[in-house]
């Protein structure tokens, strides 16, 4: 049986390091607060369950949050005013627009509004962009795969050398996954839904990132025994027996895989807490920077 990979319990643990770090610096600097600002466009269910979340973690380690509802009908440019006027506000250190975004609105457009010194999800091209060249040097990376390979490392996995496959190519999840896993020196194959012989690819992997968005689509004899599989997905199915009527899955069939793999991670419990915990580190890093500490 695979090992679990406690997501939640090490997500913790650097929350708690971020904490007394918040402390130390408040009291050598005094009026270091680092500041978190999250533009939230309407009402969707899941968008607030997941703003909720990062205000809860911030305020728990002393990272000053504010939120900045507007209204679903706010039109694209009234949204570049209110990015613009947080990107001048230099109280804030970290900026975050909650997608997906209405329609109406051009998600590229709002995302490349972000002052690049604040993108605290590393969605800007310009931290992507720097990701993508081998020797720049990103000013944030996506808090996801950044959570992936932090993860990768507390379980002492070798990367480099290692042949690794990432299944997804999404711009916040699967494409710089690949780049985080190439520039740590895996040899790293990107499968995407045009991927054929998908089953025949997996079986190389000795790490496996998936990050689909489909339900325990990857199945145990796929994988490669003793693999390492970080399942990103994170879907609901319908459950009549959970009082909610859903139950949170990945998107590999965890009873299989498990049978199989050297290491797994759980869903819930693995990915999701570790990509707030890195929210809240490229947070601090980003208050660090600006007050010029190393
Ligand atoms: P996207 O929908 O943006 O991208 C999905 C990717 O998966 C695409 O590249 C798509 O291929 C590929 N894909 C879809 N179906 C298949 C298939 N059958 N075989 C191979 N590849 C396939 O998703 P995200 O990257 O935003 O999210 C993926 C999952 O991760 C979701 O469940 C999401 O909820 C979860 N997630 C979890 C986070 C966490 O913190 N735990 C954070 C972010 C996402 P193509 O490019 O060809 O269309």
């Amino acid at each position: 049986m695979a090992t679990l990979i406690d997501g939640k319990e090490l997500a913790k643990s650097i929350r708690e390091k971020l904490k007394q770090e918040i402390t130390d610096l408040a009291q050598k600097y005094p009026g270091f607060r680092p500041h978190l600002a999250i533009v939230q466009v309407g009402l969707r269910e899941d968008s607030t369950v997941y703003v909720k979340q990062k205000e809860r973690a911030a305020n728990e380690i002393g990272i000053e949050i504010t939120l900045h509802k507007k209204d679903s009908t706010i039109s694209q440019n009234e949204l570049l005013d209110a990015v613009n006027e947080l990107n001048n506000n230099p109280s804030v250190h970290g900026l975050l627009v909650q997608l997906p975004l209405p329609e109406h609105i051009d998600e590229k457009v709002i995302t490349e509004a972000v002052d690049p010194k604040k993108d605290v999800d590393g969605f800007h091209v310009y931290n992507i962009g720097n990701l993508a060249k081998r020797h720049n040097k990103p000013m944030f990376l996506p808090c996801t795969p950044k959570g992936v390979i932090e993860m990768l490392n507390f379980i002492g996995v070798e990367i480099a050398g290692r042949r690794a496959v990432v299944v997804g190519r999404s711009d916040i999840v699967g494409l710089p996954m690949f780049m985080l896993l190439s520039r740590a020196d895996a040899t790293v194959t990107l499968c995407h839904s045009k991927t054929q012989n998908l089953p025949e690819i997996l079986k190389t992997a000795d790490i496996l990132v998936v990050a689909i968005g489909q339900p325990e689509f990857i199945k145990g004899e796929w994988i490669k025994p003793g693999a390492v599989v970080i399942d990103v997905g994170t879907n609901a199915i319908e459950d009549d027996t959970r009082v909610s009527g859903v139950r949170w899955v990945g998107d590999v069939d965890f009873v299989s895989a498990s049978n199989v793999a050297s290491y797994i991670s759980p869903v819930p419990g693995g990915v999701g807490p570790m990509t707030v915990a890195m929210l809240l580190d490229n947070t601090v890093q980003s208050a660090k920077r600006f007050w010029s500490i190393d």
